[in-house]
Order: structure tokens, then sequence, then C-alpha cells
């Protein structure tokens, strides 16, 4: 059977699993990514709910999968055309790429913070975001710009997502978990750190989520709070004062805390609206059929796998990822 060539465009995750699989279909895949290097968003956490494993590990696993796979880097894919027995991808500096079939796994862009002014994004040292808790877990290192230890750290969830302020309806769905996943880790690595969740809703809907939530309070003493903080300030020794409506017993609270987390949430990427597939209401792909066709687009010959559908956890992605190869290799026939 002659190797057909299948577009991958973006090469995270979900690019990178789909690849492997499609050449386990007997197909030619091409991974096209627009940064330096495949990996994604997994590659920029340190360690992952639910059970804390290193991320690198994820990382490593789908590298040797789709080791010898050919790929092109620093190529953001701009627009894509399908026609009858092939699509075409054009990059940003004009190159094409020729397909029988393309996977569109472009996944999600986080939401600016920036655009939540009354957080202090941006303007405060001491706010920072989900994925700079991250980087700091990475480093070893989980200080204040000061390089002192914070003793106190709130973390806000729902930072521009069910927010229709700032135009994004839809639950990011993996950010509760992170929070509780990340107060866990900020008393681990800061020894008498006191953490405290601000949250409108907790979402721990899959396996282990509810235990993890369970631990983080019994085991290593978070705090959880509902309620919503309506602004937050910089007092004169940096640290970041917030005024909180506790929604279950209906009062005003202020706080001061040494840092504040703000789990951004996540957002379509601007090729949603270039690339000619129909959309959802919250900006990503559309799936051809929400049952039977998650990972069709509403194009002949163009596949979706992982967030660029919308959020979902490594898990989904990467079975997503596998189930994308399968129908190509359904539809085409071979
Ligand atoms: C703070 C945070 C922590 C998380 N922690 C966990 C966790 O612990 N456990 C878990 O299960 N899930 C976690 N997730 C979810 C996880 O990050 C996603 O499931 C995963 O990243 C999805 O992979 P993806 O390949 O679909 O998308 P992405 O990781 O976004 O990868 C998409 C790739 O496509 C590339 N790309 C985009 N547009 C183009 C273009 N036009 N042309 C070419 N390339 C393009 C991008 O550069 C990127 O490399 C977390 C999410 C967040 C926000
Ligand atoms: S998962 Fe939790 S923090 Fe994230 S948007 Fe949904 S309710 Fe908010």
């Amino acid at each position: 059977m002659a190797q057909e060539r299948i577009l991958v465009i973006g090469g995270g995750v979900a690019g990178m699993q789909a690849a492997a699989a499609l050449r386990e279909e007997g197909f030619s895949p091409l991974i096209i990514e627009r940064s330096s290097k495949t990996g994604g968003h997994v590659a920029q956490w340190d360690r992952l709910f639910p059970t804390q494993a290193p991320a690198q590990a994820v990382i490593d696993e789908l590298s040797a999968a789709s080791q010898g796979i050919e790929s092109v880097t620093d190529c953001e894919i701009t627009s894509l055309t399908a026609a009858d027995g092939g699509v075409t991808a054009v990059s940003a500096g004009g190159d094409r790429y020729e397909g029988r079939a393309a996977v569109v796994a472009t996944g999600f862009d986080l939401f600016d913070a920036r655009l939540k002014e009354e957080y202090g994004y941006g303007m405060y040292e001491n706010v920072i975001t989900s994925a700079e808790l991250e980087q700091m877990f990475r480093d070893g290192r989980v200080a204040m710009k000061s390089g002192e230890a914070p003793k106190r750290v709130a973390i806000l969830h729902c930072v521009g997502s069910r927010d229709e302020k700032v135009g994004q309806n839809h639950c990011s769905k993996v950010c509760c978990i992170t929070g509780i996943k990340q107060a866990i880790e900020l008393t681990e690595a800061v020894p008498g750190v006191q953490v405290t969740n601000f949250y409108m809703d907790l979402r721990a809907f899959g396996n282990g989520y509810e235990e993890l939530y369970r631990k983080s309070q019994v085991e290593n003493g978070v705090t959880y709070i509902r309620g919503r903080i309506s602004e937050a300030g910089e007092t004169q020794d940096k640290r970041i004062q917030l005024k909180v409506e506790d929604t279950l017993v209906g009062r005003p609270l202020r706080m001061t805390v040494d840092m504040l987390v703000l789990l951004v949430g996540m957002r379509a990427p601007g090729c949603c609206s270039s690339f000619g597939l129909e959309t959802q209401a919250n900006g990503f792909f559309a799936p051809r059929d929400p049952y039977t066709g998650t990972v069709a687009s509403s194009v002949p010959g163009v596949y979706l796998a992982g967030t660029a559908t919308g959020p979902k956890t490594i898990g989904e992605t990467i079975n997503e990822a596998v189930a994308v190869a399968r129908r190509i290799k359904r539809d085409l026939g071979e």
C-alpha cells in the first residue's frame, strides 16, 4: 500500500499521539508545529493531576512513540483548504503542505489574565498565573518576587472562564482540579504555607479527583472558600490585599496574602477562525457530531483531535488522538 501523507497541524500531545497512531495505521504523517519544539502545553507543566506523575514522563513516552516521524517546527499554519482528494495547509510564511487528509490538533491558548484588570496581573509583582506556578514547581523554587517563600497564598478559580464580561462563557474543566493539585504541591514545596482556594463551584468530575480534593483538606490543610474576589490591591510591602464576597455565609471578607495565583482558563486559538471550519459558541472547532463524529470536522478530509474542540484532560486528548487515526483509516477505505 502506498503510504499516503496526512498533515498533523499542531505538535502537542494530541498531534504527537495522532501522528504515532497514523503511522501504525500505515500512513505517512507530517507534524507541523508553530513553536520551536513539540509537546505543547504539557511540556510546560511539572506534575500532573490526578496522580502527580511527572509531565515529562508523558512527553518522553510520546516522543519515543513518534520518533522518526517527519516534522516541521517554527511553522504556524494560517489557512487550510480541502478539495476532492486532498488538503492544503499554508503557513504564515507562505509555505504550502499537501496531504490526503489533515488532523487539526492546534489545542488551546491560555486566557490573558491582564484582561481581568481587577486582579492586578501584570501590575502587582506577586500576582501570577497557574502556568507560572507550574514553572516555579519545575524550577524547584516557589518564591515571591523578593525571593522570600510565601507564607499565605490564595488561588482564584475561573479566571477567564464562566465569565460573560470577557466573552468566555464556557467552563475550562481542568482548572478546578489543577487548583486542588497546585494547592497540595504548594504545601509540599513550602512547609507551613497556608493555602486558600476561592471558587464559584468545585468541579471535581474525574476519577480520583474528589479523593484529591478531600486529601488536600484533611492531609494538607488547604482551605476552600466559596466566593469571588472582587478586587486585589497591593500593600506597601508588595503583599496582595483581597476583597472577597463569601457567598456561602453571604458576608464580605478581607484577606492579605503574599501571593495570588490566577487559575487561567483555556480559550480558542486564533486559527479557529481562519481555517474555514465550523466552530462552537465557545470559539473552539465544532465536531461534525457530538456523539458519533467527535474527531471529524464539518469539512470532509479535515479531522480534529484533543483540545482543538474544547477543554480536555491529557487522557481524553490521547484517546481522541488514537481514535482519529482509526477514523481516517476507515474513511479513506485503506
Ligand atoms: C494550567 C494547566 C494545567 C494542566 N494540568 C494538567 C494535568 O495535570 N493533567 C491533565 O490531564 N491535563 C492537564 N491540563 C490539560 C492539558 O494541558 C491538555 O489536555 C493538553 O495540553 C492538550 O493537548 P493538545 O495537544 O490538545 O493541546 P496543546 O497542548 O495546546 O498543543 C497544541 C499544539 O499546537 C500548536 N499549534 C497551535 N496552533 C498552531 C498552528 N496554527 N500551526 C501549527 N501549530 C499550532 C501549539 O504550538 C501546541 O504545540 C492542564 C491545563 C492547564 C491550563
Ligand atoms: S473547572 Fe472549575 S475553575 Fe475551571 S472554569 Fe470550571 S468551575 Fe471554573
